[in-house]
């Protein structure tokens, strides 16, 4: 049987639909878009109507605030380094304490090499950020204040809306990685006041190595990769042609497949996180039940190891992470769930599943078959469980 894929907030598979409308551009359509022949206008023609899906999708308007990228990680980096650089007389940065590695480990390097002050805004045990500590860190020495709009571990939803505004309203700049929440939830660019986005490609069904950064008309930017006059001179480089006609062509499914992701994908997995808690007992679901992705679960077993079920699950035929990608393999437990404070005896037993539209009803129910007798398993092999079983016995 083939394995079921819950780690859709690692990477998606890319739509076959997608790589078809990849295809031709490896081939027949080679010509490089700044080319002034056929071969080029041809390209270039396809690449305006990718940059047109992307913009429909998040709500930007004008197509020429997007620029295409190598990823998410690349479109964060730039974000950051363009507002330190364009932004006079402030060299401060607020972020919170929970964003993915592109942001946190650029920052932390900032913060060294160069003296910039960083505040990184904590949450409360929802994951819920401190509204108020981030209000109070924003002053006339800030740059640019980014936060993401859904977190990769837990899918918690920050309402960066009103971020961006408390932002302006101190002189600063707004960047959101947005890389999980594109595509997941509706976006309206142009309703809010945010000044950057990032997104990236494989998180939507779309390949890996393109994403996009959204600059607002009228922000400055100072590019992070300098060369030619491609993206207008905001990234320099022959662009990735076939790449950005799959993002374009996965902006398009993603649109078509927004509801579908508010209801069905968000009903599967309330199914799975009811019957998991329902089910096997002494674990708990991290993030803002309130506020959070549709598509994802972060579950804590107490007592457990996180990876150890995963391990077993992995060879039941079901594929999940811990959370992020980037820190797995490492024992350190999560710096998401450390900053929400979640207790130690759920703190290393925490395994994220995260679905998309390509999951069924059969998968869900086959998991839920599967998990009970997995954990019950890994309890028999667990110290810390059986220690905690022998004490519940002696205090009767
Ligand atoms: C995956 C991810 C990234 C990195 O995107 P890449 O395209 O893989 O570089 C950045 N931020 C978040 C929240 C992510 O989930």
């Amino acid at each position: 049987m083939r394995p079921i894929y819950l780690d859709n907030n690692a990477t998606t598979r890319t739509d076959p639909a997608v790589v078809d409308a990849m295809l031709p551009f490896f081939s027949e359509q080679f010509g490089n878009p700044s080319s002034a022949h056929v071969f080029g206008a041809e390209v270039g023609e396809a690449m305006k109507q990718a940059r047109r899906s992307l913009q429909a999708l998040i709500g930007a308007a004008f197509d020429r605030e997007i620029i295409f990228t190598s990823g998410g990680t690349e479109s964060d980096n730039a974000a950051i380094l363009s507002a330190l650089e364009t932004q006079e007389g402030r060299d401060e940065i607020v972020t919170t304490s929970v964003e993915h590695p592109a942001i946190l480990s650029l920052i932390e390097h900032l913060e060294k090499s160069r003296g910039i002050k960083v505040h990184r805004i904590g949450v409360d045990r929802h994951g819920r950020l401190d509204l108020e500590a981030y209000q109070q860190a924003l002053g006339p020495r800030t740059a640019i204040a980014s936060v993401m709009w859904a977190n990769n571990e837990t899918g918690t939803i920050f309402p960066v809306e009103q971020l961006a505004k408390w932002a302006h309203a101190a002189g600063a700049l707004f960047h959101t990685d947005a890389v999980q929440a594109v595509g997941k939830v509706p976006i309206d660019l142009k309703a809010t006041e945010i000044d950057m986005l990032s997104l990236s490609g494989h998180k939507l069904h779309g390949p890996k190595g393109i994403g996009a950064l959204y600059v607002r008309k009228n922000v400055k930017f100072a590019p992070l990769i300098r060369g030619g006059h491609q993206e207008r001179a905001r990234r320099g480089g022959t662009e990735n042609a076939p790449a950005i006609v799959g993002l374009g062509k996965a902006a398009e499914f993603a649109m078509a497949h927004m509801e579908e992701e508010r209801t069905r994908i968000r009903a599967l997995r309330d199914r799975l996180e009811q019957g998991v808690l329902q089910q096997i007992g002494h674990c708990f679901v991290n993030g803002d039940d309130q506020n959070r992705l549709p598509n994802t679960s972060n579950i804590a077993f107490e007592y457990l190891d996180g990876e150890a079920i995963l391990h077993h699950m992995n060879k039941a035929g079901v594929a999940a992470s811990t959370g992020s990608a980037c820190t797995a393999g490492s024992t350190e437990p999560s710096h998401v769930l450390k900053a929400m404070n979640v207790p130690d005896v759920g703190l290393r037993g925490a395994i994220r599943l995260s679905l998309s539209r390509e999951n069924t009803d059969e998968e869900i129910e086959r998991v839920l078959d599967l998990l009970p007798e997995i954990v019950a398993h890994v309890r028999t092999l667990s110290p810390a469980w059986q220690e905690r079983r022998v004490n519940a016995a002696r205090a009767g």
